[in-house]
């Protein structure tokens, strides 16, 4: 059977929301491809004294609206289809909560795992040296994710700015805040997650306070995401889970105390206490208010999208649930947000961290927050008004509101020469 191609499934949903904007089809070919596509091919010395030779790859989508914006992530089944697909949403995460950025991606062919601190860091100096031919901190701003992260982004802008003579804190974000990290970005996603969770809640007329919740996932995203609606909205976290299983109380979660547990338990939240157990397939199935899977894609396929019993799930994370699991729970009229909105307040902090970098003035958490809440709550409005609009779901409004922003920069700019 042949590889069925990310990228070609991307193309799926943007001509689903170009059909329903009834975009330009010369507009729609235009944007529908990735403007650069960089393979490299590169040589790194291992402890043992050999060379072994890296293959990675960096995509800019789109830079029509600003700069490429995106992650760099080192996994042994990283492909260029796939950097291209990543590159793709990241066009559309970017412009649906209005920050000036394109998209970007980039990724190393490596199973990190198996090599040493020293060998990590040769790669990763080699890799982005390789790739400083496109990128630049007004061209393209790389930022950590799967198997990258704070301590990588130090040697990423070290590597750049030692190749230019000068400290760059713009080139990279996700950087530790002792070299121009933001405050605020750990909690970003969830936070993010929250303020949408809030704004669902308010427009299907739900009182936050007597909402029920239950997250899958409880690492960066869902355990901010669970904290912060369980603090912030008052609502009741009734069950969570995570690779090791589910918990549950119907009289709601002690979520710092979750979190505690975790921390103390190799990072799982299997054992905890004051809980009954659950399996993640129960959690999905959970008949609460809100659903929030926050772990990986294909949480809902057609197995479970029927057992699905929430009024509103808030995908926390990437492609959580399959399209044609969708389309049941459209039918069975769950409101459903869509990742690439619920999901950027991550980039939207990244963006500040940028920001922040450019000018050599950090911001303190409170403005970092009260900016960020502005930006996701004026995100959901705008997707909501273009559904109404269109009398489309949530997911093809998203889609049509970003690529509505990138064609009209597009069309403005026109067409060199
Ligand atoms: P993480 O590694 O911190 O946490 C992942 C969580 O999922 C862990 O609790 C893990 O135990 C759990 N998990 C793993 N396999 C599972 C399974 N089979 N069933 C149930 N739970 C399972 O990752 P994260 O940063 O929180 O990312 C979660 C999702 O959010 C991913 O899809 C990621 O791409 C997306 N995302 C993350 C960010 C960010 O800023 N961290 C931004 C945008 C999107």
């Amino acid at each position: 059977m042949a590889e069925i191609s990310l990228f070609e499934n991307a193309l799926k949903q943007f001509s689903k929301a170009a059909k329903v904007m009834e975009l330009d089809p010369c507009l729609a070919d235009v944007l529908m491809h990735p403007k650069r596509e960089l393979t490299v091919n590169f040589p790194v010395r291992m402890d043992d004294g050999s060379v072994k030779v890296f293959k990675g790859h960096r995509v800019q989508h789109n830079i029509a609206r600003g700069p490429a914006k995106g992650g760099i992530r080192y996994h042994p089944n990283v492909t260029l289809d796939e950097v291209k697909a990543l590159a793709f949403w990241m066009t559309w995460k970017c412009a649906v909560v209005g920050i000036p950025y394109g998209g970007g991606k980039g990724g190393v062919e490596v199973d990190p795992s198996e090599l040493s601190t020293a060998e990590l860091e040769r790669l990763s100096r080699r890799f982005f040296s390789e790739i400083q031919v496109i990128i630049g901190e007004d061209k393209d701003i790389p930022a950590p994710d799967v198997n990258t992260n704070a301590q990588i982004m130090s040697w990423f802008m070290d590597t750049y700015s030692m190749n230019v003579g000068h400290s760059v804190l713009g080139i990279v974000t996700g950087k530790p805040m002792d070299i121009g990290g933001s405050a605020g970005r750990p909690e970003a996603t969830g936070r993010g997650v929250r303020v949408v969770t809030e704004e669902a809640i308010n427009y299907k007329g739900l009182d936050a306070e007597d909402a029920t919740i239950a997250v899958q996932g409880f690492g960066n995203v869902g355990s901010y995401a669970a904290k912060l609606i369980h603090d912030e909205l008052g609502a009741k976290i009734v069950a969570l889970s995570d690779v090791s299983g589910g918990i549950y109380n119907p009289d709601g979660l002690d979520i710092d105390e979750v979190i505690a547990y975790r921390d103390q338990n190799n990072g799982v939240i299997k054992g905890y206490p004051n809980a009954t157990t659950l399996t993640n397939k129960e959690l999905l199935a959970l008949d609460v208010d809100i659903l929030i899977p926050a772990a990986l894609e294909n949480a809902i396929t057609m197995e479970n999208a029927n057992d699905t019993k929430a009024k509103i799930i808030v995908e926390g994370a990437n492609g959580p649930i399959t399209p044609e699991a969708e389309e049941v729970l459209l039918q069975k009229g769950i409101f459903v947000v869509p990742d690439f909105l619920a999901n950027a307040g991550g980039v939207t902090v990244s963006y500040f961290e940028w920001v922040q970098g450019l000018q050599w003035y950090f911001w303190d958490i409170e403005d970092v927050r009260k900016a960020l809440h502005k930006i996701m709550r004026q995100a959901f409005g705008s997707v909501v008004n273009t559904m109404h609009k269109y009398n489309t779901d949530m997911r093809t409004a998203a889609y049509i509101v970003a690529i509505d922003r990138v064609a009209t920069a597009t069309k403005l700019r026109g067409i060199y020469p």
